[in-house]
């Protein structure tokens, strides 16, 4: 129905752009029929009554004068084959690589078997010039890129100056700077909301906003102009989308993280790194930014911006989270943004979206946690990988212009990112939904741990002869651990010592935002957390690319108690699935780290090092105090009174997530205060002092 109504649309507007005289001759055999074309930001959609027998489509485009008359050689721009959409029986094309508000005519003509048939009746349209009012202040920036009609990239000056002119002019916008490249450069961030963005980051997180990172590797420069782009049609655009979009969220964008990379066109950093093999890691300086940015604003959905190299690919192929310890919701979420979102509406605008690793696409797209698309699965956000294709190739055979090549790029990242706001806008809901089941899943420290291992990616919807998913990732046994250790724990030289390849253990893993359990003789990161599918692929021997090799501390209990428990000071107690029929005390210095377990009466802890609850049932009283590591109460229901108190916890702020509460809640001198991570509790009693809000 939606199609049909698109459609509709597009005749009207076609209608008006050529005055309304659409009525063509009478039809040649195997001629085209109702072409329609749409002109948006960098691209026309043309569509058109497929013809029997067709076995592709010629697109052509004649540049013409305010009189129709032709002011240069009619070329083919665009092969249109049957592999590209989800709905062949409505075919579409974007037409790109124009520039941007210049006059053509289009024509499309079937072929069968290699046999050209009659060019359709001509359409005329006028594309829409760049965004913006170039009276209008603010409106009127142009990136070097645009001014130059792409001939030229933005450079570093010229993007910190069209970022500050943005970031002066409106109210919208807050640029921050979430670090500095290894050489210095700084790495800036929009901050977009209407009528101005919240005012920390907390507050941001708050909004569920959403991020999308431009420009990692260096060589690979067009979603950075197309960023740059939207941010000046988010900052200064009145239309109802976008003001309703900015007023229901926060829009993150990191124009480039890689800033000496892009100066110096290289993929890695200037230290020779890639930098998307580094965002478990973090040895680098722009990776650690970006990490320590997602810890502190968590966004709820992403896109990372790339170009590929295979010119028989799709126009923009997309990748969710792979990687097996991505919990199923994000990776659910994550390919119904592609599968459901883009494909269906890049079969409307007519680019083609695919899965990445499409024909030819050799050994990519796989389980790496290294790279930001998994990373980020592994923080519980939805998102997916953007390639752009490098090359025109087959499909649009008239790319051997620099300019137009660079042009279909851009704007094709533009199409996306714009797609990509308006799914976050609907589906939010959904997303958030995803993101609560992914972090119950993840505290819960259920399942096996995989160290590497993807899971199966369907190919794009039939006909789609070679377009191929990426390769079959699944884990070698090698690579899968059944019995999850419910914690790791580090020495004081592993977790304090220095290193050759950058920070401190102890550095990094306050970047990623994990809680951290100072013992007597060591640190103990517990599992029963929201990244629990990440920690093990840092500190477990047996990982790809470990951080360190902690020791795996194993479950001191999976069955039975009949009797009460009392974790001695300085002990660890480790509860897996376990049963516990009598009261649980935890004394001083003493760790409780208690996943999927069920307790018949109270849990108390005083003066505890450590206590994390995920994905419990207490049937008593929940009473925590005088903590002095971190305390973690998530996704567990408790029948009577909780209480959060006069926790000093100098390994994280405390969290209360996604619990169901029968009775009341009470947080009093909790130093920092508790957060819910945007995951509120359910509370039947009453709620005081500082979880009121939780
Ligand atoms: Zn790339």
């Amino acid at each position: 129905m939606k199609l049909v109504r698109i459609v509709i649309v597009v005749a009207v507007v076609v209608a008006t752009a050529i005055g309304g005289s659409a009525s063509a001759l009478a039809a040649e055999p195997g001629q085209v029929q109702g072409l329609m074309v749409i002109a948006s930001d960098g691209f026309a959609t043309l569509a058109w009554q497929p013809v029997n027998g067709a076995t592709d489509y010629q697109i052509e485009r004649t540049p013409v004068d305010a009189n129709a008359t032709a002011t240069g050689p009619s070329v083919i721009t665009g092969l249109w084959r049957p592999n590209r959409q989800v709905h062949n029986e409505l075919p579409t094309f974007a037409d790109a690589g124009f520039n941007p508000g210049d006059r053509f005519r289009w024509r499309v003509r079937a072929r069968i078997s290699g046999a050209a048939q009659p060019f359709s009746t001509p359409v005329l349209a006028t594309t829409p010039p760049p965004w913006g009012d170039p009276a209008v202040p603010g409106e009127s920036l142009r990136t070097q890129w645009e001014t130059t009609q792409a001939a030229q990239f933005t450079s570093d000056s010229n993007e910190f100056a069209y970022t500050g002119e943005i970031d002066a002019r409106s109210q919208r916008v807050r640029v921050v700077q979430i670090g500095r490249t290894v050489l210095g450069r700084p790495i800036n961030m929009f901050v977009i909301g209407y009528p101005a963005p919240p005012v920390t980051p907390a507050a941001v997180a708050a909004t569920s906003p959403l991020a999308i990172n431009c420009n990692v590797h260096g060589n690979e420069p067009s979603d950075r102009e197309g960023c740059l782009i939207l941010a000046r049609k988010l900052a200064f655009g009145n239309d109802p989308r976008t003001i309703d979009l900015l007023s229901h969220t926060t829009v993150l964008i990191v124009p480039s993280i890689n800033g000496d990379g892009r100066a110096a066109n290289t993929r890695g950093n200037s230290t020779g790194q890639d930098l998307n093999r580094d965002y478990s890691l973090i040895r680098q300086p722009e990776t650690f930014a970006f990490v320590k940015m997602l810890r502190d604003y968590r966004p709820v959905a992403a896109f990372d911006g790339h170009e590929f190299g295979n010119s028989s690919a799709g126009d923009l192929p997309m990748l969710p989270p792979r990687h097996q310890n991505v919990a199923q919701s994000i990776f659910d979420q994550s390919q119904d943004m592609i599968v459901r979102h883009m494909y269906q509406r890049g079969a409307l605008a007519g680019w083609w979206p695919c899965p990445y690793g499409c024909a030819n696409g050799g050994s990519v797209g796989l389980s790496e946690e290294t790279i930001l698309r998994n990373t980020l699965g592994l923080k519980n956000v939805t998102n997916s990988l953007l390639e752009l294709r490098s090359a025109g190739g087959t499909t649009r055979p008239n790319e051997s212009s620099v300019a137009n090549n660079r042009r279909r790029k851009t704007y094709s990242s533009l199409w996306t990112f714009n797609e990509f706001l308006d799914y976050h806008r609907a589906n939010l809901a959904s997303i958030v939904s995803s993101r609560k089941a992914a972090v119950a899943f993840q505290v819960s420290n259920t399942g096996r741990i995989v160290f590497r291992g993807s899971r199966p990616i369907p190919a794009f919807p039939a006909p789609h002869p070679g377009e191929s998913p990426p390769p079959v990732d699944a884990p070698a046994p090698s690579a899968i651990l059944n019995q999850p250790p419910c914690a790791y724990k580090l020495t004081e030289q592993q977790y304090h010592g220095a290193r050759s390849d950058g920070l401190t253990a102890a550095e990094r893993i306050d970047a990623h935002g994990w809680k951290v359990i100072r013992v007597a003789d060591g640190y103990i990161i517990p599992l029963a957390q929201p990244e629990r599918g990440l920690i093990p692929l840092l500190l477990d021997a047996q990982a790809a690319e470990e951080l360190v090799g902690a020791q795996r501390l194993l479950p001191t209990l999976t069955g039975s108690l009949n009797g009460p428990l009392d974790v001695a000071a300085g002990s660890v107690a480790c509860l897996a699935g376990a049963t516990v029929q009598g009261p649980v005390t935890v004394g001083p210095g003493g760790v409780l780290i208690a996943t999927g377990t069920t307790f018949s009466n109270s849990v108390t802890a005083t003066g505890a090092a450590g206590v994390f609850l995920g994905g419990d049932t207490i049937s008593g009283t929940v009473s925590v105090t005088g903590t002095t590591g971190a305390v973690v109460i998530a996704a567990t229901e408790i029948t009577l009174e909780v209480v959060v108190s006069d926790n000093n916890t100098s390994g994280g702020t405390t969290l209360l997530a996604g619990n169901v509460m029968h009775g009341p809640l009470r947080c009093d001198a909790n130093s920092p205060a508790p957060v819910n991570i945007e995951i509120p509790n359910a509370v039947a009693g009453p709620r005081s002092g500082q979880c009121t809000a939780l």
